[in-house]
């Protein structure tokens, strides 16, 4: 049997929990645990169901207990306005996914989505993203982290195409300044060059959806990287595998998301690559 919870929970156990709804069927509890595990550090992770109007008591009980937790789907942005220090990421997108206490009793967050995306892109694109051209599908949470990373990291533009075009607007007024434009049809991109085509739609989430793209059309996308992921393989990692276009799932985004979490609640070292186990396992 693999041990993934600490091996002793005592009275002086910091206790981190997932806040959202559903939860059910979050990976969080297991790569947070088992990083606990690992590390050795005196903690317990769990999932909590928990209402919008709870947020607020939990969040703040746990943080001036020594916890705090993830804030997921539907909460992040409620979260972002219940915090007392906030830090850019949180500021720059709205929305809180990370929080946790200090000695003073202030609740502190962070968006770990942002820190996540940067992290796997380095991974992925085994390198900087320093001056490429972006094409970014979607306009949600997921997008806009994945704006403000992109722009964080160097991207000399970023195009944004979203099903409805305001919120692409919305997130490129708030995010993206001169190096963001919004595409307002799809005929548009056709024939444009891409060094990366990131998927931040929720589209994929079921296997049999169709692809947020149609590779074809556009005059090259040099790398696919899908933020979306499951047991299968993505639609989109799907259409760019068949257009011969180096691809990657959320997989990774999702470990180091966590991992960025794992480091604001312990300031220490994520274990990454246990956790990469624990989500390759699942
Ligand atoms: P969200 O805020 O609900 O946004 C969903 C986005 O998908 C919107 O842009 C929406 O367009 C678009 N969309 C939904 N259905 C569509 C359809 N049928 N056709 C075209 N576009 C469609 O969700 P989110 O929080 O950004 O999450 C998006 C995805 O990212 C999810 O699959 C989530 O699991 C994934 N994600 C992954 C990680 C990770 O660690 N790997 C982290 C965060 C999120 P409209 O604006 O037109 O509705």
């Amino acid at each position: 049997m693999t041990l993934t919870t600490s091996p002793t929970v005592t009275a002086k156990t910091r206790v981190l929990t997932l806040l959202g709804d559903p939860v059910a069927h979050s990976a969080s509890p297991e790569l947070q645990n088992a990083a606990f595990a690992a590390t050795g550090v005196d903690g317990v992770y769990v999932a909590v169901r928990c209402a919008g109007d709870d947020l607020v008591g939990f969040m703040r009980g746990l943080a001036r207990a020594g916890g705090g937790g993830n804030v997921t789907i539907p909460h992040k942005e409620k979260a972002a306005s219940l915090l007392d220090v906030r830090s850019e990421a949180v500021r720059r997108t709205g929305a809180c996914n990370t929080f946790w206490g200090d000695a003073r009793g202030r609740v502190h967050g962070d968006n770990t989505d942002v820190e996540g995306f940067q992290r796997a892109l380095r991974v992925f694109l085994e390198g900087s993203a320093q001056g490429i051209r972006v094409l970014l599908l979607g306009a949600g949470g997921a997008a806009r982290a994945a704006l403000l990373g992109l722009l964080q990291e160097g991207a000399e533009e970023v195009w944004i195409y979203n099903r409805t075009k305001e919120r692409a607007r919305a997130i490129a007024r708030r995010i993206g300044g001169q190096k963001a434009r919004v595409v307002s049809v799809v005929r548009e991109l056709e024939g444009e060059r891409f060094d990366l085509v990131v998927n931040a739609t929720s589209l994929g989430l079921a296997e049999g959806d169709a692809s947020p793209i149609d590779f074809a059309m556009l005059g090259r996308a040099g790398a696919a990287m899908d933020l979306v992921y499951g047991r299968h393989v993505t639609p989109f990692v799907r259409a760019a595998d068949a257009a011969g276009i180096r691809s990657t799932d959320g997989l990774e985004m999702l470990v180091q998301q966590g991992a960025a979490s794992f480091e604001c609640w312990w300031d220490v070292d994520a274990p990454v690559d246990r956790m990469r186990e624990v989500v390759a396992s699942r």
